[in-house]
């Protein structure tokens, strides 16, 4: 049965071919998304002000008599004025209008309107340019309440906007569907839907907005809760193997170190889940720095004494080359297995290596992709461990879970994103984060630097250099086939550059284009030393751990992400070395420079990104692809934090009563969900 929420907004009153168009440039072409177009604030004309308590520069909405016959005067050519007085029981009002003739012939002297507008002092007098007005008996009018303002573009009004509103809220009547279940609404103390909806649009008081915009609030993060609950496979809710309770004093004893509280409480949240009967699925989240690679070798020992191999999965060769000499120093004394394998290991070390994976030789293999081909056979692989999480589809990693017989799983993200974020994004994860550093880590000074500086920036380089350390700089992408806008440095130019300025200097320069054999062993290179400046894209690797660099420069930074700037950033003071990090950038834009500011005020990434995410919204926030979030209407991800949880909450007890949402009164939810996957469906699979 066709619904009047999919009629196409053209056939609405007041509508034509070319208002739709406006209309479908703001992407509304059915009612329904004419319904889910939520004003963009309000004005509240809903109370009447007495003229005499009016102040000045404040929008009033005052109920007066047009006290005079209303004037038109004519100042020069192509300006008229409508002028007149109006009264109440307290004061007096001058109003103006400018180029309306007409209003003249509106009003008459003796009427009782309603003015909505800025009222200025002019010295002891009052006035008001151009107000809203209507009759004060004017039914359904646009003064004496809440008005809602909508985002326009070119050829719509506020009052079009409002009128079609009206219509179809009027016309849709019953027919906006329910989609919270009905214990949720009542559990939750949830408005329904047409009230939602007509309160959202045309608020009876401020009370109503609220409870519609919770309610609206809550369905949009419940409905993206249900569908990444859902998303959970089987393997969610699976069975996990039982670790028993083992002391770690003997592991963490026998560190150079002592591990922060932080740390210990990742690996002790994870220990609770794999001693739990389920399965982990646990995200620890940390900023650059933090120690994550700490807490895996931590629970690789715990799983090894429960005589459980682990497997690490590293997103690049080079990373798995550095992660293998990290956990050989920590696990090496226990005489645990280890052992590596990547795409570029030879056809006999793969073989040597799925043979003794196959036969439970090994303790901890640590790898990339290559460790979920279709050949490599696992026996008794009980925890999985992924690095860097954003660079993995969620499909790669359920194939490295189906590898095992219901593995644990550990994943680990160097991107800090807000909790608000991270409780959407990882929806299917528990979410421990490291929020403190080691002891005596140094903050990176920062700097924002515009072009004016690069003689002395490059002195700074060779001051470095002499000092022994090394430096990155990275330029933006560019892609295959942009064209170099003006102004931005292409690495490999750059690297010439710098080549020729520093003769006597070795510069290398990486970037996509170049081979995964080269791009490695350029890395290697400089890892080991020989290159003193590495000019590259933004392929230099996320985790990369290169001590002696103590310089990061990136040019043209105004054209990176925040949290990017705040991951290369990351790739020094690493080490024992005062480490420096300079953000070029001729831009005058303000936002622009409101972000390289924040840069330079804070080291701590999860302020980077919870400033990130205010300036940028949460669809911007990893660039175009990586977020994996739809669209959000009403709820800001920055705010409605209580709600997230609360609907988190609901959603899992929703679905562990009716995981399929199969019983016949969660139809309208389930159809809502699979719409949303429909909707997203390059980023919720
Ligand atoms: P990330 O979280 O970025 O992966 P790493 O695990 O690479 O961080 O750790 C960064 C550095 O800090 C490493 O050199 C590591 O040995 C060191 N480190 C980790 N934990 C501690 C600690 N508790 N005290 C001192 N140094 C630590
Ligand atoms: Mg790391």
């Amino acid at each position: 049965m066709a619904s009047y929420l999919d009629t196409d907004v053209r056939y609405l009153k007041g509508i034509g071919e070319k208002k739709a168009q406006a209309l479908n440039k703001l992407g509304i072409f059915k009612v329904c998304d004419l319904l889910s177009c939520f004003p963009r604030k309000y004005e509240d004309r809903s109370s009447f002000t007495p003229i005499a308590l009016t102040h000045d520069g404040e929008n009033a909405c005052i109920q007066a008599v047009v006290a005079d016959s209303p004037r038109l005067v004519r100042v020069r050519k192509g300006v008229e004025l409508v002028k007149f007085r109006a009264v109440d029981d307290s004061g007096t009002v001058d109003i103006t209008f400018f180029n309306a003739p007409y209003v003249k012939d509106q009003l008459r002297r003796g009427q009782c309107c309603n003015f909505y507008g800025r009222i200025t002092f002019l010295g002891s007098h009052r006035s008001m340019t151009n107000p809203v007005f209507e009759d004060e008996n004017t039914p359904g009018g646009v003064t004496g309440r809440i008005i809602p303002v909508y985002r326009l573009t070119s050829g719509l009004s506020q009052r079009l906007m409002m009128s079609a509103v009206r219509q179809s809220l009027d016309a849709a009547g019953d027919e906006l569907p329910e989609v919270l279940p009905e214990e949720v609404r009542e559990k939750y103390r949830l408005a329904q839907t047409g009230f939602a909806y007509e309160n959202i649009h045309f608020p009876r008081d401020f009370e109503a907005l609220e409870l519609a915009r919770r309610r609206l609030i809550f369905e949009e993060l419940f409905l993206l809760a249900c569908a990444l609950g859902k998303m959970r496979d089987s393997h969610g809710r699976a069975e996990g193997i039982r670790l028993e309770n083992t002391d770690m004093s003997e592991f963490f004893s026998s560190l150079p170190f002592s591990p922060t509280s932080a740390q210990l409480r990742a690996v002790s949240d994870a220990m609770a889940d794999m001693q739990s009967g389920r399965v982990m699925n646990r995200l620890v989240q940390g900023d650059v720095g933090s120690g994550k690679t700490l807490v895996a070798a931590a629970l690789v020992w715990y799983a090894w004494k429960n005589g459980l191999m682990s497997a690490f999965m590293a997103p690049t060769e080079i990373l798995a080359e550095q992660h293998l000499a990290t956990f050989r120093s920590f696990l090496d004394p226990f005489g645990i297995r280890i052992a590596k394998l990547t795409g570029s290991s030879t056809a006999k070390e793969k073989r040597e290596i799925k043979a003794r994976l196959a036969s439970g030789e090994l303790d901890l293999i640590i790898g990339t992709h290559a460790l979920f081909s279709d050949d490599t056979e696992y026996a008794g692989l009980g925890l999985v461990i992924t690095d860097e999480q954003h660079r993995f589809g969620v499909n790669q990693r359920s194939s490295l879970i189906s590898k095992g017989d219901s593995p644990h799983v550990l994943v680990m993200s160097a991107t800090p994103i807000p909790r608000t974020l991270a409780l959407i994004i990882y929806g299917d994860l528990d979410i421990s984060v490291i929020d403190e550093l080691p002891p005596g880590r140094q903050k990176v000074d920062t700097f924002a630097v515009n072009e004016s500086y690069r003689a002395r920036l490059n002195a700074f380089i060779r001051r470095l250099v002499s000092e022994g350390r090394q430096v990155f700089v990275v330029c933006p992408m560019i892609e295959e086939n942009e064209e170099l806008p003006e102004g931005l440095k292409s690495a490999e130019e750059h690297a010439e550059a710098l080549s020729r300025l520093f003769p006597d200097l070795k510069v290398g320069c990486v970037h996509s284009r170049l081979k995964p054999k080269v791009k490695n062993e350029l890395m290697q290179s400089f890892v080991k030393g020989d290159i003193h400046i590495l000019v590259s894209t933004t392929v230099i690797e996320v985790g990369v751990d290169v001590p002696n660099a103590a310089l990061m420069i990136i040019e043209n930074a105004d054209r990176f992400g925040l949290s990017q700037l705040h991951q290369l950033r990351g790739r020094v003071g690493r080490g024992r070395h005062k480490s420096y990090c300079v953000l070029v950038s001729d831009t005058d834009n303000e936002i622009s420079e409101a972000r390289l500011k924040i840069m330079t005020s804070t080291n701590d990434g999860f302020k980077v990104s919870e400033e990130d995410l205010k300036l940028r919204g949460p669809g911007d926030f990893f660039g175009s692809r990586q977020h994996g979030l739809p669209e959000m209407h009403v709820a800001d991800l920055c705010t409605d934090m209580n709600v997230l949880q609360t609907a988190q909450t609901a959603a899992k007890e929703l679905l562990e009563s009716d995981p399929d949402l199969c019983k016949p009164e969660h139809e309208a939810l389930r159809k809502a969900v699979e719409k949303l996957f429909e909707l997203n469906a390059d980023t919720l699979n």
